[in-house]
This record gives C-alpha cells, structure tokens and sequence, in this order.
C-alpha cells in the first residue's frame, strides 16, 4: 500500500489544502507568508523555531480518520517549505510509525520520518528544550538507537552534509568518531556550529546545543 494525499493549491495561496488518502477528508494548512522570518532558535538536531514563519511537516496525522500520512516529495517542494506547521508529538510519531510498517516507503518518507523521530525523541526526553523530565522507556531508546543506525548508514541526506553527520554520530554517542571528522575542518565559515558540538563530543555530552537563540549565533565564527 503507497497512499499519498491529494493537493490542491499552490504557493501563492494563502492556504493549501491536502485531502486525506485515506477518507478524503480536507485540511487547510497555511503557506508560507513571510520568507525570511526571524531565527528565534536553531538547535544542532536542525530544530528550528520560526514564530513568524508557518511551515509545513512533512508527515501529517487526518484530524478525521487519525491516520497518518506524508505529504510526498513533489507536493513537499511545491509548497516550496522546508519545515513546520504541525509538529506530531513523539508518540505521535511512533504511531505514524507503526502505521508505516504496512505500507512501501520511498527513501525520501524514511529521511524525513527518521529525521523527525530524532527531534521529536530529542524534544521530548532531552531536558534543554522546556525543563521536561520524561523519562524514555525502554522501547523508545530502542527507536532512538534504530533512528540514529538509519540515519548515519542509510541516509542519503545525512551523508551529504558532514556537520550533521557529525552530530548525529555525538547524539548516538560515538564521540571519537564526531571528534575524528570535526577536528580536521579548516573551513571557518561553520565554525559556529563545529566548535560547540565538538566541545560537546569532547565532553561526552550527547544532548542538542542551541546554535541560534533570538535570531543571534551564540558562538563565534
Ligand atoms: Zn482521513
């Protein structure tokens, strides 16, 4: 089974909607107004907050029939957004998940479903984002390590990019390994970003750094 939404819309509408493959109820989600918007944080597992600038999740829960699906590639760069409007909770996305196993996914659904899982696991358990004291259970550090395995030996997208190869490897706890590809960059230009995971790694913190808080780099090139 490979259900993929309906959509109906375009950029330049204020809203686009996506009909449910499953039983065709409609939902609105709002465009992206406002290009540009101010960072207020931007965390090292690429979470960002962006009050002024709605955006789009890739995976989407009906509010009708409570199945979830994702709103595939074509459809995800038409709307031309690279993130949030609707955030699933972790469990949430554990669900989706459940409900995923059934159904063929393309390479492309697993980068963004993995990808969310890690910010969801690392929103919910890791107590920097909102002084939360959840605690895991047992099954969902089974899915984080699972998340993490996919994320540094499938992923395409992860590959291409090594600063957050890095720190996915320092979020999974191979902090040799993080240490190993950081500690050679000569480039200066993220040095922004390397120095406070690598400082992490050496201390063999796994936690998200806040790279940007109020629109503001927190470390120095
Ligand atoms: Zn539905």
């Amino acid at each position: 089974m490979d259900k993929n939404p309906t959509f109906i819309g375009s950029p330049e509408q204020m809203y686009t909607v996506l009909v449910c493959p499953f039983c065709g109820d409609r939902k609105e989600i709002l465009n992206l107004i406002c290009a540009g918007g101010l960072i207020e944080e931007l965390w090292s597992d690429t979470r960002v907050i962006m009050p002024y600038m709605p955006v789009i999740f890739p995976i989407q829960k009906c509010k009708h029939c409570g199945k979830y699906y994702f709103i595939n590639e074509e459809q995800y760069i038409n709307v031309d957004i690279d993130a949030f409007v609707e955030r699933l909770s972790f469990s949430q996305l554990k669900e989706a998940k459940v409900q995923f196993g059934s159904q063929a996914l393309t390479l492309w659904d697993k980068e963004k479903m993995y990808m969310e899982i890690l910010r969801g696991y690392n929103e919910t358990f890791r107590c920097q984002y909102n002084d939360r004291t959840d605690q895991p259970t047992g099954e969902d550090v089974m899915l984080f390590y699972e998340t993490i395995d996919w994320l540094l030996h499938e992923s395409k997208e992860v590959k291409k990019d090594y600063i957050l190869y890095s720190e996915i490897l320092r979020e999974g706890g191979y902090f040799q390994e993080c240490i190993n590809m950081l500690n050679g960059v000569t480039d200066q230009t993220n040095m922004w970003i390397i120095r406070p995971i690598l400082e992490r790694a050496k201390n063999g913190d796994t936690n998200p750094v806040l790279l940007i808080k109020s629109g503001k780099k927190l470390a120095n090139d």
